[in-house]
């Protein structure tokens, strides 16, 4: 399979990108946040491009790795085509500001900006252009995704990525244009667009759909054609709109109305200064100043969440050597499973720095055995945080085992329940002594700490 993605989202500004009417189109009343120019009425007069919209721009396609397109008159062009919630008859759309970059190993094709038409509802036949004109920003990846689950992936990543740049609205909403085609027992098929799909879980629906529906089609000797087809969320399908219109039926052209936009390579450097850390020199970075993996830096990076949560966590508790293993141990090891097996991000999970910085120090001041800090961490994804681990800790009573003689009392039980393994241990084999060990914590329900366990039992077997 070969995928590529447009994905639009949408661009906090306050006003909309060529006129000063308020984007909010959430709240507010229908058709309040409207003027000529975003009615698109004959003779109204864009304003000059939205300018933090374009640095917005400039910032998505720098974080994605694309070359900026400096010195050169970037283009509004009106493309063309009749559709209720369009009333001028034409959306505007820029020429590339960003191009030829990678992200997750996807390539970017351009990053462009773009008007947001309003919304029409088929069903009553009424529009509300208060979202008419509100700025966003178009990503077209090339078609380098080989699997739904790798365009679920990357779509998770970007998200992260916008929520980090923070100026992007409605963290975690976009909308897509999916393009897919398949080379099936030797044919390939034709590319088809899925239009408008407005959440991750959609698109990796329509990919699922469509290679089911691409295949059979060649199983049974016919032709996947080139078409548009619409994702029918309610029942998780496709269907065929129309015959794929080519760029020609867009009739673009340059809009007369709206001066060229040009990125200077100072404007560039100015942007660059503001920008939070891209995620190749959080790694580069996190190698050179905490000294971990390069394997390790990569998995933390590609969650942004996670990369942020480990240097709060190494910075609160002090940065050494120590501090740092247990933080990599914690988060990217123990939390990470956590969340993958709870099928949960980070984001999501509720689960914070500071909730790890308390479990490490638990740990560290030995109220509780590296096995419960593991359930902790589950606990922790299972009550999204809700709970702090000594609240935890506390209620379920999994504090370490501070009573000697009950240890005392698990260790010989496990001695004189399991001869075989102690004749084992006497008899040289060392391994006897984990198994023993492991009944011990099993007896304690964890909550034996190892070190003490091992002197104890080796006092009575070398005995
Ligand atoms: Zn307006
Ligand atoms: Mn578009």
């Amino acid at each position: 399979m070969k995928c590529g993605l447009e994905i639009h989202v949408q661009i906090d500004t306050k006003s909309k990108l060529f006129c000063n009417c308020s984007t909010n189109y959430l709240d507010a009343e229908p058709n309040t946040n409207v003027c000529p120019v975003c009615l698109g009425l004959p003779g109204a007069k864009p304003l000059p491009p939205n300018k933090k919209a374009v640095e917005v721009s400039i910032m998505v396609a720098k974080m994605l790795g694309c070359k900026i397109v400096v010195d050169k008159d970037i283009y509004f062009q009106r493309k063309h085509y009749d559709y209720p919630d369009l009333p001028s008859g034409y959306q505007r759309t820029s020429t590339p500001i960003g191009i030829d970059g990678e992200f997750m190993g996807i390539g970017i094709h351009e990053v462009h900006l773009e008007e947001d038409p309003g919304q029409y509802n088929p069903s009553f036949g009424i529009v509300d252009y208060n979202r008419s004109g509100t700025p966003l920003i178009e990503i077209v990846t090339k078609p380098d995704i080989k699997s739904p689950e790798e365009a679920r992936e990357f779509l998770k990543q970007l998200m992260t990525l916008f929520r980090y740049l923070g100026c992007l609205r409605g963290e975690g909403t976009m909308r897509a244009d999916v393009n897919i085609s398949i080379e099936y027992m030797g044919v390939q098929g034709n590319r088809v667009e899925v239009k408008n799909v407005n959440s991750i879980k959609g698109v990796y629906k329509v990919l699922k759909y469509e290679l089911i529906r691409q295949k059979n089609i060649i199983k049974r000797g016919g032709e996947v054609k080139r078409e548009t087809r619409a994702f029918l969320e309610s029942q998780m399908i496709t269907k065929a709109m129309r015959s794929k219109e080519t760029a020609e039926d867009y009739r673009y052209i340059p809009d007369p109305d709206i001066q060229p936009i040009v990125i200077s390579e100072k404007w560039v450097k100015e942007i660059e200064e503001k920008m939070p850390e891209t995620p190749l020199a959080k790694r580069k970075r996190f190698v050179e100043e905490y000294g971990i993996d390069e394997e390790d830096a990569k998995v933390l990076v590609s969650d942004l969440d996670m990369a942020e949560m480990f240097e709060n966590v190494v910075k609160s508790l002090g940065v050494s050597k120590e501090n740092v293993d247990l933080a990599v141990t914690w988060i990217r090891n123990e939390l990470r499973r956590s969340l993958q097996y709870h099928k949960v991000d980070l984001y999501e999970s509720g689960v914070k720095a500071e909730h790890i910085v308390e479990l490490i120090k638990l740990i560290k001041d030995g109220v509780i055995s590296q096995k419960i800090a593991k359930e902790i961490v589950d606990l922790l994804v299972i009550n999204r945080g809700k709970k702090t681990p000594k609240e935890i800790v506390e209620e379920l009573g999994l504090t370490v085992i501070k009573d000697e003689n009950a240890l005392v009392k698990a260790v010989e039980e496990a001695i004189k329940n399991n001869p075989k393994a102690v004749e084992d241990y006497l008899s040289g084999k060392k391994e006897a002594l984990n198994f023993l060990m492991g009944q011990v914590m099993r007896l304690t329900r964890g909550r034996a700490e190892p070190k003490r366990v091992i002197e104890l039992l080796k006092e009575r077997l070398d005995k």
